[in-house]
């Protein structure tokens, strides 16, 4: 397989990092940073979520953020919806595209959503019709798609189970959702083939977290593999909801700043993205675990006088 030469971002930092704060982001600052975003190049984000503002009060202004921000520029912005009622939200506001989750793991779609993963699909059909109705393409998310923090394993042949239900509904991809950093390259590798073996034609993209460290890995995994579709976060913004202290998201400008120097585009500017997550960081009032932002990029010269030399 051949590793791609262009690859298609998708930031997730104002809907999958945002919602994760205590704090509420100010609407007019949440519209900045995606307008900074398009600016930058990111070419799709997911920008919020249609749920009840009662459950996610950090997303309750999404009709306000998505009627600010600039559209102009051909970003594709697409939103979660939970269900019906948020698709006909999302409908009524004209989002580009919808983003529909469940979990791969029983145990964990009940704990998260509520009821079965049957229930789950069903529920889908809803949402496919309300969108099919405003002309608008939906994007299917299996969350826990390589393990579950319940259950341990996930067969890569359920994975390819929901693909193919997804492809059924009509959906214009599926993301698989590494939710508590459990995938490894072996069963990046599994997941990718089955899904290729059941919805031949389904467009996959990877969602990793970098729970324990091997996100980019499996990014590396997934290059070889010849994926060409991924998400992250600016700052690796997120974080794992059974591990306080770890890391959520892959972090952008660290994926970026990978790609382009495995010689892989995005057309993205990486030094915009990065003046984008330190100012997310002072948003936000806590450290982030990107690292580019940090570091800076590879040539980024530092004077001889700048730092200290050990003696002897
Ligand atoms: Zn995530």
């Amino acid at each position: 397989m051949q590793t791609p030469t262009r690859a298609e971002i998708t930031e997730v930092g104002p809907r999958d990092g945002f919602q994760a704060e205590k704090s509420f982001i100010p609407t007019a600052s949440k519209i900045e940073f995606l307008d900074r975003l398009i600016d930058a190049g990111v070419p799709r984000i997911e920008i919020t979520s249609f749920v009840s503002p009662r459950a996610v009060p950090q997303l309750a202004d999404a009709e306000e953020v998505l009627r600010g921000v600039d559209r102009t520029r051909g970003a594709l912005l697409a939103a979660l919806v939970p269900n019906k009622r948020g698709a006909l939200r999302a409908a009524e506001a004209a989002i580009d595209q919808m983003v529909v989750f469940l979990s791969a793991s029983q145990s964990h779609n009940n704990r998260n959503v509520n009821r079965t993963i049957e229930a789950s699909l069903a529920g889908f059909e809803d949402v496919a019709r309300v969108a099919e109705e405003a002309n608008i393409p939906v994007h299917g998310a299996i969350a826990t798609a390589f393990g579950c923090p319940f259950e341990g394993d996930v067969q890569a042949a359920q994975v390819a189970k929901i693909a193919h239900r997804y492809r059924e509904l009509g959906f214009a991809g599926v993301s698989l959702g590494d939710t508590t950093g459990m995938a490894t390259p072996p069963l990046v590798a599994a997941a990718v083939e089955a899904i290729r073996e059941t919805a031949p034609d389904l467009p996959i993209t990877l969602h990793f977290h970098n729970t324990r460290g091997i996100g980019l890995a499996n990014v590396m995994a997934g290059l070889q593999l010849g994926i060409d579709r991924y998400e992250s976060s600016f700052g690796g913004i997120g974080g794992c909801p059974f591990a306080p202290k770890a890391t959520g998201n892959i972090c952008t400008e660290d994926l970026i700043y990978l790609l382009h120097e495995m010689g892989v585009q995005t057309g993205i500017d990486l030094r915009k993205l990065t003046g984008i997550a330190r100012d997310v960081e002072t948003a936000v009032a806590h450290d982030l675990p990107g690292q580019v932002m940090k570091a800076g990029l590879r040539l980024d010269l530092h004077s001889l006088d700048s730092v200290r030399v050990a003696e002897g």
